[in-house]
């Protein structure tokens, strides 16, 4: 039989283990990936320390041990099921790990980020038996994916790129609903984070007029800024000043906007970060502006609900994105109208994905890309 390396979790706090095991076969509707490339996010580590200690809010399950993680794979179709038919062995491809269970009244009309089974394939989720169906993540040599999660690739999207997907979709999918494009004003809060700046590629990319970016760190503002100093502006926010309508960040922001505050926000900052970082930028949105959080703040909000009414203010949640808006973004950097070169990436072979980890924390914020290779296993 036909092994491989997986790096696998077999206990909460051990490091990942390279193991040998059997290279899985495609079921009819699936495909067999050989992975080139594979993102690795900051949160994974957390995920893995807390999720298995149960410090998390239910419901959201972890693989069972021992467990193949890896969230953003990218690589080339090895071999396909019987009854797939419009991708080949060949193919490169970016493998949105969204998984749903496909016939739900959400899946059936269309709406799988809807599904109440959502999970993601190698790395958490709301459904057991969808994991133990996909166990697979990205950090070893072949996963096994379902035809319809598969972005192809164009020639010139490198699957370094490609492992940004996770981030860059996650910011997309938000930003459609936000209505990001021509003639619109948004600010991204958290912009030099990993989330934070893949929004401002995007929002560049999806023409959006001015392009306002919130941070701490002024060294990576100033970097945020120079990726296009005519349409981003960027502000450090002071922390001691309370949050509200008095905040010099709104009149900063209405400074910008003719007065009228930004047509929308998204929110990126990352697990840890306080209720008020989070409500800040809401007062700079225009009468009839829209908010959306892609980010990670758990402290409740308190929002005053006539402020929302009065203001006719929207907010909602957004949580990655479909295999569509995944292949738009390939689109999108084979055109260059993305333009993906702002990305750093920092690459490790799979013998060293505990070193990998270990790195996550050494980042030139949202700038570095960290890429697990599997064809160096060994
Ligand atoms: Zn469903």
């Amino acid at each position: 039989m036909a092994t491989m390396i997986a790096a696998r979790v077999h206990k909460q706090h051990a490091p990942m283990q390279l193991d040998r095991i059997p290279i899985p076969e495609p079921r009819s509707t699936d495909v067999l990936v050989e992975v080139k490339a594979c993102g690795i996010v900051p949160n994974l580590a957390r995920v893995i320390a807390n999720v298995y200690a149960n410090q998390s809010p239910a419901p959201r399950l972890l693989p069972p041990l021992p467990a193949i993680f890896g969230l953003d794979p990218t690589g080339v179709i090895a071999k396909v099921g019987d009854q797939v038919r419009s991708v080949r062995p060949g193919d490169r491809v970016y493998v949105n790990p969204a998984r749903k269970c496909g016939s739900c009244r959400m899946c059936r009309s269309g709406r799988p980020l809807d599904c109440p089974n959502f999970t993601f394939q190698g790395y958490f989720g709301r459904s057991q038996e969808i994991m133990k169906a996909y166990p697979y993540g990205g950090l070893c040599q072949f996963i096994t994916a379902p035809e319809d999660a598969l972005v192809k690739l164009p020639d010139n999207v490198s699957f370094e790129v490609a492992a940004r997907f996770g981030y860059l979709g996650t910011a997309y999918a938000a930003m459609r609903t936000l209505g990001v494009g021509p003639g619109q004003t948004f600010l991204v809060n958290g912009v030099s984070g990993m989330l934070g700046l893949n929004a401002v590629m995007l929002a560049l990319a999806m023409g959006a007029t001015k392009i306002l970016g919130t941070g701490r760190n002024r060294t990576l503002l100033d970097r945020v800024k120079a990726l296009s100093p005519r349409r981003i502006e960027v502000y450090a926010v002071d922390e001691s000043v309370p949050v509200g309508p008095a905040d010099p960040l709104v009149a900063w922001a209405k400074s910008m906007t003719e007065g009228y505050g930004v047509d929308s926000s998204l929110d990126c900052l990352p697990p840890g970060a306080s209720a008020d970082a989070f409500m800040r930028p809401l007062f700079t949105l225009r009468r009839g502006g829209r908010a959306a959080t892609v980010g990670g703040v758990r402290e409740t909000v308190s929002l005053n609900a006539f402020w929302l009414m009065t203001n006719r203010i929207g907010l909602q949640g957004s949580v990655w994105f479909t295999t569509g808006e995944g292949q738009d973004m390939a689109a999108m950097v084979a055109a260059g109208t993305l333009d993906a070169s702002p990305l750093e990436h920092r690459i490790f072979p799979l013998s060293q994905v505990n070193d990998a980890m270990a790195a996550l924390n050494d980042r030139n914020g949202g700038f570095t890309n960290f890429i697990v290779d599997p064809t160096r296993a060994e």
